[in-house]
């Protein structure tokens, strides 16, 4: 990891940089609230911003997507053509960093998805450190996500004079062409950021949950009376799942166009909350119960993916989902009941 400083009169020219060889991606303010898009207008970038109410996963993982069109009289398919330029991704907080490298497991497990991983590639990925806690739902500090430049190509603080910024090893020759914009850190910068690091541990100090077990704990509880108990919370609305940075699930139609001479293959985002995600052909459903379904969403965040792949969850803690639930249902509260009386080591 190398540090520089990125000074506040060099930010323009950074992200003219940016536009340059990117697709550049970041935060703006749209609705009452914040999202990440593709910028046209630097001047809307908005690194202020607390938290999005959809997740970054959108530029990599689209809502809706075309993954091939066929034509129907030959019966040839191809992807659409791709991109002329990679993404660059700026401004990506630290759950939401966690969230993308589970994204990338989860969608880079063999057999890959095609259409993930060309989208991905050469992708700049931009972090931006959370000084403080961006809404009473998040619990990102009980996840231990609130932190951390893993998973960034660069990785921001503000600070007084701009931002500090780590540049991963290997990232440097991304930045070749931009290295005019950057300074060594002074001393007195470097005490402001170690000042930053103190700051951003008490804030999100507040761990609730033993990692260690949790997977273990929460299988527990699988015939537990309880999910059936908060289930009586849940409308099945999907919305959870919708603005979940780890929630991966899509479903796949194809679309006849051109008076059927072609036909478009489309995926779109799935919920597993909602009844019809399990059912199968015979009028069979898997999980036709409300309780069923909900149980599923959490073992899989806190559990089933976990263990998959060799991580204490896949629930990163963002607070998105309590946040949106019409129930207020939280995956923290489903955590916290399968450690009851446990101990949580801090
Ligand atoms: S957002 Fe809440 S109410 Fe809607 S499906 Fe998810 S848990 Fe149920
Ligand atoms: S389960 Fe909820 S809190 Fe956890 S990562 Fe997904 S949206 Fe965020």
């Amino acid at each position: 990891m190398v540090d520089r400083v990125l000074p506040k009169e060099q930010v323009s020219a950074f992200l003219d940089y940016l536009r340059r060889r990117y697709r550049l991606w970041a935060p703006v303010a749209q609705g009452g609230g914040f999202v990440f898009a593709e910028i046209d207008h630097p001047e809307s970038i908005r690194l202020d911003y607390p938290t999005t109410m959809l997740p970054p996963k959108a530029a990599f993982l689209p809502p809706n997507e075309i993954l091939l069109s066929i034509d129907m009289e030959s019966l040839e398919s191809a992807p659409p053509p791709a991109e002329d330029k990679p993404i660059a991704l700026l401004g990506v907080h630290p759950c939401d960093l966690h969230g993308l490298m589970r994204l990338d497991m989860a969608m880079r497990e063999e057999p890959s998805d095609a259409s993930y991983v060309s989208a991905r590639r050469g992708a700049l990925i931009i972090g931006l450190a959370c000084v403080h806690r961006c809404r009473p739902e998040a619990f990102c500090d009980s996840m231990e996500t609130f932190r951390g430049a893993a998973g960034a190509d660069l990785y921001l603080t503000p600070i007084e004079d701009g931002f500090w910024v780590e540049v991963r090893d290997g990232a440097e020759e991304s930045l070749a062409d931009a290295a005019d914009c950057f300074r060594p850190p002074s001393d007195r910068q470097k005490r402001e950021k170690d000042d930053i690091n103190r700051q951003i541990d008490l804030e999100f100090s507040g761990r609730r949950l033993s990692l260690e077990t949790l997977a273990d704990d929460l299988e527990k509880t699988y015939t537990s009376s309880y999910w059936a108990k908060l289930a009586d919370r849940c409308f099945s609305c999907g919305a959870c799942t919708a603005v979940c940075p780890t929630c991966v699930c899509f479903d796949v139609r194809d679309d006849l166009a051109g008076g059927c001479k072609t036909a478009d293959r489309c995926r779109s985002w799935d919920s597993c909350l909602l009844k019809d995600f399990a059912a199968v052909a015979g009028n069979e459903n898997f999980r036709p119960k409300r309780h069923q379904r909900l149980r599923h969403r959490m073992m899989r965040q806190g559990s089933y993916l976990a263990k998959r792949f060799n991580l204490p969850a896949f629930c990163v803690g963002c607070g998105r989902c309590p946040a949106m639930c019409l129930g207020k249902i939280s995956p923290l509260e489903a955590f916290e009941f399968s450690q009851k009386g446990r101990t949580v080591h801090v």
